[in-house]
């Protein structure tokens, strides 16, 4: 198992009451799965998808990341796990907008410590996903779907245990999310990558292999195809 969630309970303090934004949840995620969380917003699958990606603890339970409980880390240790094992994309793109596409690749091996090749990888990670002629551009030079694939690379170019993607298509016209949904499951095909997507676009969850449906900060369904 990549990652685990056992039992983990999510309690946000709102003013003097509490919002229960995970009830409890046990969900495991394995190798080279290709997995959505899917439901309506509010039901819990950001914050789910926050504690899988080291950002944030539960209130109770345990949460496991590429063998490790996370309860036992440190923040700095933490921090270690979330640069060099996880990759995130998100629905915003979050590109630097004063680098190159390059240096934004290279910007996730520099945090990461991994200075190993670097150029290599950061020129392989951009050829994978399409973007061989644009590497030298800034965000503010590319499309959306464009920037996205940028964010594809930044992921991919650590070697991560998992790749977590909030909402990834929600920003893209339907045409470029279809590509961007289509170049993950290459990387997840032939890569071997390991992909948890959270979403509400029945395109996205048509592609998947695994759908987890949550509601109300519960688990009601998990489906394999
Ligand atoms: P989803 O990603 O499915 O839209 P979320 O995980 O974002 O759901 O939210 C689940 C519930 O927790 C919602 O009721 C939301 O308002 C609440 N919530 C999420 N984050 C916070 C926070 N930082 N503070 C207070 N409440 C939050």
């Amino acid at each position: 198992m990549i990652c685990e969630l056992v039992d983990a309970k999510k309690v946000y303090p709102m003013g003097d009451l509490e919002v229960t934004a995970l009830k409890g949840v046990t969900v495991g995620v394995q190798a080279g799965e290709f997995t959505v969380f899917a439901g309506p917003s509010g039901s819990g699958k950001s914050t789910a998808l926050n504690l899988i990606g080291c950002l944030d603890r539960p209130s109770s339970g345990r949460v496991k990341v590429d063998g490790r409980d996370v309860e036992a880390l440190s923040d700095a240790e933490l921090g270690a796990v979330r640069a060099r094992r996880i990759g995130f994309i998100f629905q915003s793109f979050n590109l630097v907008p004063v680098l190159t596409a390059a240096e934004n690749v290279d910007l996730a091996l520099r945090l990461a410590g991994m200075n190993e090749g670097r150029k290599e990888k950061v020129e392989q990670a951009l050829v994978e996903v399409g973007l061989k002629d644009y590497m030298t551009r800034r965000p503010s030079q590319l499309s959306g779907g464009q920037q996205q694939r940028v964010a594809i690379a930044r992921a991919l170019v650590k070697k991560p245990a998992i790749i977590i993607a909030d909402e990834p298509t929600a920003n893209l016209d339907s045409a470029n999310a279809v590509a961007i949904l289509d170049l993950m499951r290459e990387m997840n095909e032939h890569n071997g990558a390991t992909f948890l997507f959270s979403t509400h676009d029945p395109m996205v969850m048509e592609r998947a292999r695994r759908v987890v449906r949550l509601k109300d900060g519960e688990i009601v369904a998990d489906e394999r195809r």
